[in-house]
């Protein structure tokens, strides 16, 4: 019997699982670690967003990473995001979503619709691709440029001297609404040379965010000063399906 006065408790969405208390424990010791970072690099709390990657994840660990608050996501394939993300939206409106994988300028449309930062532009025809997509849809994602800090043939990303035309060319060209960088390290390479590298061009270029940092190295990209680093396997545990 209840009080008057007390609304009985919500009912469950779902039976607890294991996966839940996992991903919200993680998350946890992820959110702890990044304030640690933040305070030893003398920075605001909250300074740092953290980006979720959730790509090939199964949808019970989305939901646990979603029951503990997390809003922000990052995907890195266009039609993966397209089939998991737009049922959740409605339940939460306050999604941010992140695309951190490369673009394709035929994703373009599905891309602009769905995702709420584009963190790989990386080439002119992209860009007028995109600015052809926001203009019919009315749609503006934040736009990141991704820079290749490491100049390794096969990466995507503009080299670092490549990166001042791109960028004009994106924001006074296009109008594109170019709000930051983003960059993959070498994985054979201290990944400390890349932050200052990427967080000194976007400090340059007067671009307030920075995305930089994985599961391996998020808190010292902290300290090179990211405004996002984006985290996956540390939250939710093994890529069941290879991600490419
Ligand atoms: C998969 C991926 C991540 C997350 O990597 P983890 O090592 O699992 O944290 C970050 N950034 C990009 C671009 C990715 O593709």
């Amino acid at each position: 019997m209840t009080d008057a006065g007390t609304p009985p408790c919500p009912p469950q969405a779902r039976p607890p699982q294991e996966d839940d208390d996992e991903v919200a424990l993680a998350l946890a010791s992820v959110r702890q670690a990044i304030r640690q970072a933040e305070a030893e690099a003398g920075r605001a709390a909250g300074a740092v967003t953290l980006v979720a990657v959730s790509k090939t994840q199964p949808a019970a660990r989305l939901e646990a990473a979603l029951a503990a608050g997390q809003r922000v996501f990052g995907e890195n394939r266009v039609q993966e995001a397209a089939a998991k993300w737009p049922a959740l939206r409605a339940r939460f409106p306050d999604l941010e979503l992140h695309l951190i994988g490369p673009l394709q300028t035929n994703k373009v449309r599905d891309a602009v619709a769905l995702f709420d930062v584009i963190e790989t532009v990386d080439r002119p025809r992209l860009a007028t691709a995109l600015a052809a997509e926001m203009a019919a849809s009315g749609r503006r994602p934040r736009c990141y440029l991704e820079v290749n800090t490491g100049e390794e043939p096969q990466k995507a990303g503009v080299v670092p001297t490549g990166l001042e035309a791109l960028l004009t060319a994106c924001r006074d060209g296009y109008r594109l609404p170019v709000t930051g960088l983003m960059a993959i390290p070498p994985h054979d390479e201290d990944p400390a040379l890349h932050f200052a590298l990427l967080a000194d061009l976007a400090r340059r270029h007067g671009l307030a965010e920075i995305s930089m940092g994985m599961s391996g190295d998020f808190p010292l990209a902290v300290r090179f000063g990211a405004t996002h680093v984006r985290v996956g396997t540390a939250i939710f545990g093994h890529r069941p399906v290879p991600a490419c």
